[in-house]
């Protein structure tokens, strides 16, 4: 048995629904489908669930909710049309529960917001099911607490309670092709929480984990995962495998093909994934599995993202001092900061972060507190700072991947500000100035992965 789950522009158009509706005809195997919210369906269109988010906004602030409840609900009309399915009711039904919804959580803005963006995957999963039945396909909707996803009470963060696997494992004795929603489960007390953004994927490994589907296909819009980001090389290289630590290391540190969180149920149970591309379902695409052959290729892949800074303290003999880095991480958790890397030296500590978590005045406090509570020679914050993960199994035991990557560097005359290797045997940290990070990860592309090796 597999579970697919469609993403968002997977499912975008009701062009989008005639091919997930082959794909899934073409495998009886497909029994269990979980999708997104409609997505883009051209560069500059917007998400049904950005939509849903102004038309929260606009019903928090009090504003008028109709043009955004028709703009959402025209996104659904037109897929409808175009499949040529007579479902006004569906839709009218559609416009009133937004409505309702906005009635009923009016003073609760967190759960206006969370009951809003689920809707997005709830009426898509209804529309998808009412089309595979119109071309003759035994499908049923079936939503997330029929289903038995049991998360955490927390809005917009929920994770999964694993005292869901027991009901999702029945769901494996029905008959014909369930649909179901991604993007949300419910609470014990029986409230509608969403996972993160992009959480369909969360979704869709939980059904798979719980059923224990032999495959976890995961349909998106390209024909397979890059070592790359190709907005940065060329037409990059595809990946045939990769490992579930490798995508998590990956997708965490800025490839956004597949959600980071939503490797745990599918790694825990063992479930092989593969992404595959809605539009050319035909190809291969690339397989997360638990081990691969390293020898090749020790390096599977390298990504990048930019926002970060860098809190940098010294101290005189601080490596005597015992408890020193425990009550500068506790300064960052009283001020409910969340930070990355922790590099250090024997009388130097830096803790890298998200910048945006310093706005305002928390730089100021947080300068302050560690300037008085640890006592420090000096503290000072870098910003602008770029990390760049080359991330492989295979570089545990091969030698000269680190050398490959800093003679990289030097060839295109970058600036490494940071290096952090050897915590996880699966990744080498290298940050590097914002301005130049495009630079270095095509350097270190060439260094990897062009036919042409380094001289
Ligand atoms: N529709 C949600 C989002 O845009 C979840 C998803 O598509 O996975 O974030």
């Amino acid at each position: 048995m597999k579970v697919a789950k469609f993403g968002g522009s997977s499912v975008a158009s009701a062009e989008q629904f005639r091919k997930v509706a082959y794909i899934i005809q073409s495998d009886v195997e497909r029994r269990i489908i979980v999708v997104s919210a409609p997505g883009k369906r051209y560069k500059t269109d917007t998400k049904v669930t950005d939509l849903l988010i102004q038309l929260a906004e606009a019903a928090i602030q009090g504003e008028l909710i109709e043009p955004f409840v028709e703009t959402v609900i025209r996104r659904y009309i037109d897929i409808a049309d175009g499949l040529e399915l007579s479902a006004s009711d569906v839709t009218e039904q559609m416009k009133a529960d937004l409505r309702k919804k906005i009635d009923t959580y009016r003073h609760d803005q967190d759960r206006l917001m969370d009951a809003l963006k689920a809707s997005g995957e709830d009426n898509n999963a209804k529309l998808m099911a009412l089309y595979l039945r119109h071309i003759g396909l035994d499908a049923h909707y079936v939503s997330p607490k029929e289903a038995g996803i049991l998360v955490t009470d927390e809005p917009g963060n929920a994770q999964m309670l694993p005292e869901s696997y027991e009901k999702l494992r029945e769901l494996k004795h029905r008959s014909g092709v369930l649909v179901i929603p991604g993007f949300f489960g419910y609470s014990l007390n029986g409230h509608i929480v969403t996972f993160p953004r992009g959480g369909s994927d969360i979704t869709g490994s939980i059904v798979a984990a719980g059923v224990g589907a032999d495959v976890y296909e995961n349909f998106t819009d390209v024909d397979s995962i890059y070592c790359v980001n190709p907005s940065i090389v060329d037409n990059p290289r595809q990946l045939k495998e990769i490992t579930y630590r490798e995508m998590r290391e990956l997708s965490y540190s800025g490839f956004s093909v597949f959600h980071d969180e939503a490797l745990e149920p599918v790694y825990k149970a063992r479930i092989p994934v593969c992404v595959k591309n809605t539009n050319n379902p035909e190809a291969p695409g690339t397989w997360i599995v638990a081990q691969r052959d390293y020898r090749d290729q020790p390096v599977a892949g390298i990504a990048s993202d930019t926002g970060f800074c860098s809190i940098n303290v010294s101290k005189y003999l601080m490596n005597r001092e015992i408890g020193f880095g425990r009550k500068l991480l506790h300064i960052l958790e009283d001020e409910g900061i969340s930070y990355e890397h922790t590099p250090s030296g024997i009388d130097n500590m830096s803790v890298i972060l998200r910048a945006n978590q310093l706005e305002g005045e928390k730089e100021r406090r947080i300068v302050d507190r560690i300037q008085t509570e640890l006592q420090v020679d000096d503290i000072h914050i870098e910003y602008g700072l770029a990390l760049i993960m080359v991330v492989g199994e295979g570089m545990e035991r091969a030698v000269g991947v680190a050398a490959k990557a800093t003679a990289a560097f030097a060839k295109a005359n970058i600036n490494i500000e940071m290096i952090n290797q050897g915590s996880s045997e699966v990744s080498m940290m290298f940050g590097v100035k914002e301005e130049v990070v495009d630079q270095a990860v095509k350097a270190l592309y060439d260094a990897y992965f062009s036919k042409q090796p380094l001289s």
